[in-house]
């Protein structure tokens, strides 16, 4: 019997590997052993793999900490008073964004609070937020207790945006209808830039223009669209946009988040802030003087001294991303989805119909690494079953298998290996 156009695939997977510029990055991550079995580790939208570097980041900041005490926030490698300065530079490709329009900061939740106290300022008759349907539970919470906070009922404020019947992701259309629709009662807009569980990458820019068009403000939480799709949020006129860093960035468990305010709110006195010392101006911070100075950059929401040991972790990551470079981990995230969508279609032909679905949109613009995986009638015990067989993907209620081959340490290979395992178990 001749193999099948799935089988044969398994050759195009290898010699595109071989082809890989990005293949030696392979080589700078930890990988998890679980299962006894060596994994493939299809997580890095929810965990990011350690960089080996991780460790002699954290070390060097440990050794300054010990040989230098309190001075080290003004010895050793990178004094601790300037810590997070240079992240604005290494983030600011990620985001398409100016540095002084991005901090390295907090945590996601928390701030996106600090900007909604900036750019959600509801009036009796402009209160509305509209955002996704399915937005991560976390900023549903954010976006209801802001209402709240202000004296409206969420369930007015708050309005959800849904797929049409039988679609599982939103066409931009449709959004744009409801931004028109809402018009001067719309007082923002709250989208995911790629939602986390359908992987749909959102038209940022159409979407701003039409929220400005009625007079809201844009906003946008990239948890899983920063080190995963190209972004170019100062061109696209976005207010402001918030991300973690532990997802496609890599930066270790509760890695310090952070922020992008757009340039044309920068050093406005006219913007209420939530504030504290580290927003201060920095040459002048440390007069301790009685009235803020805000920074003329987006640090003058930073609030706090910078987490430095945990953003040690973040400087080796993103040290990894400016070697690779935007290009080449585009190009490589575009051949790893193209390989999944032409193995994905070629496994359907080996399988009986209906066996096998995907949520997430096919066309590269609409989409990053991430595919959200259906089985019907499997559910989360077939999910379980190819954990055994040594894949560490996430389940996610009520049925749906997420899995992100990521440029920087996947391969082609274990896209074809993980498509034929899923093989296997739906003959079982
Ligand atoms: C991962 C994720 C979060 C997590 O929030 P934390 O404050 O970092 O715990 C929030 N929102 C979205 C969209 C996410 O994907």
């Amino acid at each position: 019997m001749n193999p099948s156009p799935f089988a044969r695939l398994k050759e195009v997977a290898l010699s595109q590997d071989l082809a890989d510029p990005l293949a030696s990055f392979r080589a700078r991550f930890a990988y998890p052993k679980l299962h006894d079995s060596n994994s493939i580790y299809f997580t890095g939208n929810s965990l990011g793999l350690m960089p080996l570097a991780a460790r002699d980041s954290l070390t060097q900041e440990l050794d300054t900490w010990s040989q230098y005490g309190v001075e080290g926030h003004f010895q050793g490698p990178q004094p601790w008073v300037s810590f997070h300065q240079p992240f604005s530079d290494w983030l600011a490709p990620l985001l398409g964004a100016q540095p002084q329009e991005v901090v390295a900061m907090g945590s996601l939740t928390a701030n996106l609070h600090f900007l909604l106290a900036s750019f959600y300022r509801p009036s009796p008759t402009r209160f509305k937020i509209l955002c996704e349907g399915s937005s991560f539970p976390s900023d549903f919470y954010a976006l209801d207790s802001q209402a709240r906070w202000h004296g409206f009922d969420p369930a007015q404020a708050v309005v959800e945006i849904h797929p049409r019947p039988g679609e599982h992701t939103l066409r931009t259309d449709d959004i744009l209808a409801q931004i028109e629709a809402l018009g001067p009662s719309l007082a923002l807009v709250m989208l995911g830039g790629v939602n986390y569980l359908t992987g749909q990458f959102f038209d940022l820019q159409n979407i701003a223009k039409a929220a400005h068009r009625v007079g809201a403000n844009m906003g946008t939480d990239l948890a899983h669209a920063i080190g995963n799709v190209p972004l170019s949020l100062h061109d696209w006129n976005i207010d402001f946009a918030a991300w973690c860093s532990y997802k496609y960035l890599n930066s270790g468990p509760g890695a310090a988040a952070g922020i992008f305010v757009h340039e044309k709110h920068l050093g406005k006195s006219d913007i209420p802030r939530l504030e504290g010392w580290w927003g201060h101006q920095p040459d002048t911070r440390f007069l301790m003087g009685r009235h803020m100075q805000p920074a003329h950059t987006a640090e003058a929401w930073q609030h706090s001294n910078a987490p430095v040991m945990n953003m040690a972790a973040q400087r080796a990551s993103l040290a990894l991303f400016a070697e690779a470079g935007q290009d080449r981990l585009q190009a490589k995230r575009e051949s790893l989805v193209r390989f999944f969508l032409q193995a994905y279609h070629a496994l359907q032909q080996d399988l009986p119909a209906g066996s096998l679905d995907c949520l997430t949109p096919e066309s590269l613009p609409d989409r990053g690494c991430q595919s959200s995986l259906v089985f019907p009638g499997r559910g989360k015990s077939f999910f379980d079953w190819l954990s055994r067989a040594g894949v560490i993907a996430d389940w996610r209620e009520p049925n749906v298998v997420r899995i992100a081959p990521v440029p920087l340490y996947n391969t082609h290979l274990e896209v074809w290996t993980f498509l034929d395992l899923v093989r296997q178990g739906l003959r079982a």
